[in-house]
């Protein structure tokens, strides 16, 4: 990679801040994050507070044994106007047993809407739904890829994001042919199919991000972009001077978006599978229909030929 292009991605490198649910819901412990819908004004009392909010989340329940709504509440109240740390403990709507805690430590943004918040602690630990075909598509760096995720579990950004980069680098062409073969059996242009050939060929890691990111099949795109768009950056930025924060954002970004693409490739497939079998399900019962009139035609031909 060359220093324009280095200097580019940290050009572009701004951090937005990310939902209160979301922060909540996604990201691991050790994290430190701007976030938004994080307080409003509530009317207690005939009074005006600024209260920290709680929203509804959809998180792991072991009872239930799924996904399900969770409400919380803070251990002391809530209060916005000051800076602390305290617990939010969520219980699932359904069960009414099962409880995941969030000790945090945040204060309210100026604007008193914005916060800043940090995660302390998390328990259960953050749960992490892994696709099927994860694996399939990672191959022999599957390892590499859960010794991130427990690296990005404790808050280790700079060895969560070593070593995601490290499967994305050494399984290119395992995605990229992952990739092709969606594309061809999605019927894509010949020139993106082209390209795609064209970017397995090449060598250079970044060179070849550069080559597919504007060229892919639409089921393929996460949140309506191109994945290797979306990891391009992360994967342009040299981390020497990133702080660990910042590498466990990027690290956090890598995993969502790998795990979206493979979720998507399965989808892709198994769709492309049951069309195929609608359709041939379909000419089946468009020959059979065909061959009933046939026979049909055949018995009235019969009955008017015989005397
Ligand atoms: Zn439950």
């Amino acid at each position: 990679m060359g220093i324009e292009e280095e200097n580019q991605a940290q050009q572009e490198d701004t951090t937005e801040p990310i939902t209160f649910k979301t922060f909540l819901e996604e990201y691991p412990t050790g994290t430190l994050q701007n976030v938004s819908e994080f307080c409003e004004w509530k009317n207690e009392y005939s009074q005006s507070v600024l209260r920290r909010c709680k929203p509804t989340l959809r998180l792991y329940c072991k009872q239930c044994d799924g996904t399900r709504n969770f409400e919380g509440e803070w251990e002391y109240g809530g209060s916005a106007a000051d800076v602390r740390d305290d617990f939010l403990i969520y219980t699932c709507r359904d069960c009414g047993k099962y409880t995941k805690h969030f000790c945090l430590f945040s204060v309210a943004l100026p604007d008193q809407k914005n916060g800043k918040v940090l995660k302390i602690g998390e328990y259960p630990s953050l749960h992490i739904k892994l696709p099927t075909n994860l694996s399939k598509l990672l191959g022999d760096n599957y390892s590499n890829f859960i010794n991130g995720l427990r690296c990005e579990r404790q808050g280790l950004g700079i060895g969560a994001y070593s070593y995601y980069r490290r499967v994305v680098e050494n399984q290119k062409n395992h995605l990229l042919e992952e990739i092709l073969k969606v594309s061809k059996k999605l019927s894509a242009k010949k020139e993106m199919i082209q390209t795609i050939e064209k970017a397995i060929l090449e060598t250079q890691f970044s060179k070849a991000i550069n080559m597919v990111k504007e060229s892919l099949p639409e089921s393929l795109l996460v949140g309506g972009h191109n994945p290797f768009k979306l990891l391009h950056k992360p994967l342009s930025i040299g981390i020497h001077d990133k702080t660990d924060e910042k590498c466990l954002e990027m690290a956090h970004n890598i995993r969502m978006v790998l795990i979206d693409l493979a979720e998507r490739i399965k989808l892709a497939l198994s769709e492309q599978r049951e069309l195929k079998s609608a359709v041939s399900s379909l000419l089946q019962f468009k020959t059979e229909n065909k061959k009933d009139k046939e026979d049909k035609n055949g018995t009235e031909d019969a009955v008017q030929v015989s005397p």
